[in-house]
């Protein structure tokens, strides 16, 4: 061993500054509970228990933001990466769904927003998970951080990443059996991705379609002129989004958020009725929910 290194324990010698750093941490950590932002702490109460939607599509996300597992025979999909500080939660609906984390070969991220994020740093580092991301968030990572909202995350563990492949409109993507058809859509954040691919359970094949982020926070007035963007042009580039891939045909709707398509209602339905038809079949729900936020934002314009 040599001379100079001299092995400390943290806060050895000075017990009156860490009693000191360790009441404003608790303090810190007792006032975050009590906020909104809370749902970047309390990970576990919102944990869900994973299921399968269909075939090789399963659900290992919590009750707020959906994380999918698709198993593409060759290889385990994720389509992104769960909450901020959720990694552990992430991990563990993973192995109760009964496949290996290890095998998740890719990330697909729905947009770069803090909530959608979370453990695809960790997946990197541990498994050499390849993370994709919309080339405008991959610019926005670079260019613009606090677009991210990462910095409400309150967790030192984890950053932004440099993704090892941004995806463009139009692209195809073929990741072990499974082929993946990619649409920008932008509008909450400039880089959303939407995929459409084919879900297969015995001989049957069901068109999934899946929208990276409906989210109005980013809409709002105060919201847009706080980061500079101009008010109509960003609202007018949502509404383009949804206009775009409106009419694909997707018979199951997979959210990015729970209550994008009621993933936790739909699942109550599938346990009442085990033997029934899939509740995730549903060639109407994208449309519908498409056409919905349509209207949202025409609310949010009309109350400004
Ligand atoms: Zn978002």
């Amino acid at each position: 061993m040599k001379a100079d290194i001299v092995n400390t324990e943290p806060g050895e010698g000075k017990p009156n500054a860490d009693e000191a750093a360790y009441a404003a941490y608790a303090a810190q950590r007792a006032a975050l509970l009590k906020t909104p932002d809370s749902h970047y702490v309390n990970q576990e109460a919102q944990y869900v228990h994973p299921f399968r939607i269909f075939g090789n599509v399963w659900y290992v996300g919590g009750d707020w933001v959906c994380v999918h597992l698709v198993d593409t025979g060759d290889g385990l999909l994720l389509i992104d990466s769960g909450n901020i500080g959720a990694a552990a939660m992430l991990v563990n609906a993973i192995w109760e769904a009964g496949f290996r984390p290890a095998d998740v070969k890719w990330i697909i991220h729905s947009h770069g927003h803090l909530d959608h994020i979370g453990a695809a740093g960790f997946f990197k580092r541990m498994f050499g998970t390849k993370l994709y991301l919309g080339a405008p968030d991959a610019a926005m990572f670079r260019e613009r951080p606090s677009l991210s909202l990462m910095q409400y995350a309150r967790n030192a563990q984890e950053g932004l990443f440099e993704p090892d492949v941004e995806i463009n409109d139009g692209d195809i993507l073929r990741l072990g059996g499974t082929t993946l058809q990619c649409r920008l859509v932008p509008g909450h954040t400039a880089g959303c991705v939407a995929l459409f691919f084919n879900a297969h359970e015995g001989g049957e094949t069901r068109r999934c379609g899946y929208y990276g982020g409906f989210g109005l926070n980013t809409l709002k007035r105060a919201y847009l002129e706080a980061y500079g963007f101009d008010v109509g042009k960003s609202r007018q580039i949502y509404l383009d989004s949804l206009a775009k891939v409106r009419d694909e045909k997707v018979e199951i709707f997979l959210g990015n958020h729970c209550g994008n398509n009621d993933t936790i209602g739909l699942r109550r339905k599938q346990l009442e009725n085990p033997g029934g038809p899939n509740p995730f079949i549903d060639p109407a729900a994208w449309g519908r929910y498409l056409d919905s936020r349509r209207e949202a934002l025409a609310a949010l314009c009309a109350a400004d």
